[in-house]
């Protein structure tokens, strides 16, 4: 189960809400802005919810159950999974279950109950009678048909006993009216339903299938090859491919159209499975020829299918049914953990966090952080990535060898996990996806190659600067970095010139470090040269975090001693302009700063 987000609206509800995080490994506390301080902020409570509902993430809402209610009723026509939502009273008193029944709502109350020392507010009659849902097997099993499982259920709240077919341990210790001899049954197994209507059908997922060829056919063909066995697709636990074909997209599809993982398995070289399906006879057609050697194509993707089945080393029981194109099925007696099979394709995600503050990290890249088994990336920004789940590994260095931070996140993804590389802001600028990109391309491993990488995006500094003071950059503009540790100065000293002549506003990053007092002054020297002292420049400091301040005030005015390496500097275009704020009348420095968006011929604003 994904770990739930426990939604509080003020202080109050916060002891509590600690109790149910202790609870639950990677459970976050969602709270609301200006009112509580939790792991994660929101400013609006309905969006919210809404939100983590539709991720499927289990809610469990300090708050009143009306509350809860109003704010997802408008979700609740659709159908669809539907993650567990449970409203708890903010002192503890009362655990209200109130959706998620097939996904184990009841379950979650019981612990929350216990916790808590109150009894949960369950109203189901087959969890109250029985004490588990039999709609809701546990992980590794699934259920033929719901709407077969709903009339089964209320034929045993109707007075029917059942006898269990299968091994079903997790039934051994609930309350069931048993028969042995009973006509109802419920039946563990990988075969299809029959649609004999006194049986409750569950399906270990206990079968494992394997492919060497990805074509556009494979998630039929394996639905053939299950079918043509009886065995029910939702038996499945996973699709299994060679190593050597992982990034082929043709698996992926497959795989997802089968709603099963996709691992990958080394099964020595194909090629030795073309001998194995022996030499070509004489053919005396074209149509013969043809036909057998797809034959033969078609045995060899056979005979390695089988050889990675044997590569997986399943379990003495397992057994192997027929199965033709190029596929081979394997089905065992007890459910399989599809993540110790073979392994995964690894994955990489570069991602930006934004500027510090939890709701301008997009949830795109709060989802790539939470799916993540390794983070890495400078210790300062391993550490703004958090809260992290238990098992979560930090790989934080303090090092600015980028590359060489890159090189060991593709060792990493391309060993099966999946890591995320973070920066500050956005990745691909002035930070790690260009370290990223670059490692990749100088790098003839073709295992870093098949990582499945992908870049999320971030609220860069400039953008989140800009926000705060109104909209300087809201006409041409450039973003600039003054460091010269990866360009010479004298490149740095030539674009400044270009863009305070083309008029351009500009961000600058890196502004100053010890490492390099004096190229500030130099090249504020330069744009000075160029244009007005009056220009408009905003200086924001920590922008996004505790600690944030903001300043505006002009070139002839800005000196260096103003900036430090966590201050962007904005620098106006000759159009930039500003007015008092009616917000902060008497504040100092209340002003918003704006560029119009239009730009006059002579090359200075219009008015
Ligand atoms: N990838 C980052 C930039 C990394 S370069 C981004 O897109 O924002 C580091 C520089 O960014 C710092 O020297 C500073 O100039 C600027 N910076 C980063 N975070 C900042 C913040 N929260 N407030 C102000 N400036 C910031």
């Amino acid at each position: 189960m994904m770990p739930p987000a426990i939604v509080v609206l003020g202080p109050g509800a916060l002891a509590t809400a600690q109790r149910v995080k202790a609870l639950y490994a990677g459970a976050q506390i969602h709270a609301l802005q200006e009112r509580a301080q939790g792991d994660v902020a929101f400013s609006a409570l309905s969006e919210h919810l809404r939100e983590l509902y539709r991720r499927g993430t289990p809610i469990v809402a300090l708050c009143a159950a009306g509350i809860v209610i109003r704010c997802l009723a408008p979700l609740l026509a659709s159908k669809g999974v539907e993650p567990p939502v449970l409203a708890l009273a903010e002192d503890g008193s009362a655990v209200v279950p109130l959706l998620g029944g097939l996904t184990g709502v009841n379950v979650m109350a019981r612990e929350i109950g216990a916790a808590l020392e109150t009894a949960p507010a369950i109203t189901t009659s087959g969890e109250l009678r029985f004490g588990t849902c039999l709609l809701n097997p546990p992980e590794g099993y699934a259920l033929a048909s719901l709407a077969q499982g709903k009339r089964f259920v209320s034929d045993l709240l109707a007075g029917e006993a059942t006898r269990i077919d299968g091994a079903a341990p997790w039934l051994e210790t609930v309350n069931l009216p048993r028969d042995p001899a009973a006509r109802h049954a419920i039946r563990v197994s990988p075969h299809a339903w029959d649609g004999n209507p006194e049986h409750l059908v569950i399906h270990p997922r206990s079968v494992v299938a394997t492919a060497s060829v990805a074509h556009a056919l494979l998630a039929e063909h394996v639905r053939e090859a299950l079918s043509a066995n009886g065995i029910a697709q939702e038996a499945l636990a996973a699709l299994v491919a060679p190593a050597a074909r992982m990034g082929d997209a043709g698996f992926e599809q497959a795989a997802r159209a089968l709603g099963v993982p996709l691992r990958f398995a080394d099964a020595g070289d194909p090629a030795n499975a073309a001998e194995m399906a022996g030499p070509a006879q004489a053919a005396d057609s074209a149509d013969a020829l043809r036909d057998q050697a797809s034959d033969q194509a078609s045995n060899r993707a056979s005979a390695s299918a089988g050889a990675l089945l044997d590569a997986l080393a399943l379990s003495a029981s397992a057994q192997r049914l027929a199965a033709g194109h190029g596929i081979a099925l394997s089905v065992a007696h007890e459910p399989i953990d599809a993540h110790t099979l073979g392994k995964a394709r690894g994955k990489l995600t570069v991602l930006g966090l934004g500027p510090g503050r939890a709701d301008l990290l997009t949830p795109m890249a709060r989802a790539a952080l939470d799916e993540a088994t390794d983070i890495v990336g400078y210790a300062t920004y391993v550490e703004m990535a958090g809260p992290l789940r238990p098992g979560q590994v930090r790989h934080a260095t303090d090092n600015r060898e980028e590359l060489q931070r890159a090189r060991h996140a593709f060792e990493l993804a391309s060993a099966g996990r999946r890591v995320a590389v973070v920066s500050s802001g956005d990745p691909g600028v002035f930070a790690m996806a260009a370290a990223v990109l670059e490692a990749l391309e100088a790098s003839d491993e073709p295992r870093w190659h098949r990582v499945e990488l992908e870049i999320v995006p971030g609220v860069s500094a400039a953008l989140a600067t800009a926000a705060r003071v109104g909209a300087p950059l809201g006409h041409d503009f450039c973003m600039l970095s003054l460091s010269d540790n990866l360009k010479p100065w004298s490149v740095i000293e030539k674009r400044l010139r270009h863009a305070a002549l083309a008029d351009l506003a500009m961000a600058f990053y890196n502004p100053i470090s010890r490492a390099r007092p004096w190229q500030l002054d130099r090249a504020l020297e330069i744009v000075r040269e160029v244009r007005a002292p009056g220009t408009r420049v905003v200086l924001g400091r920590d922008v996004g975090r505790p600690g944030e301040t903001l300043r505006t005030t002009t070139l002839g005015e800005l000196e260096s001693s103003q900036v430090d390496m966590r201050t962007m500097v904005i620098v106006g275009s000759s159009a930039t302009r500003g007015f008092a704020r009616g917000d902060s009348i008497g504040e100092k420095g209340g002003e918003w700063i704006y560029t119009p968006r239009w730009y006059a011929q002579d090359g200075g604003a219009k008015g």
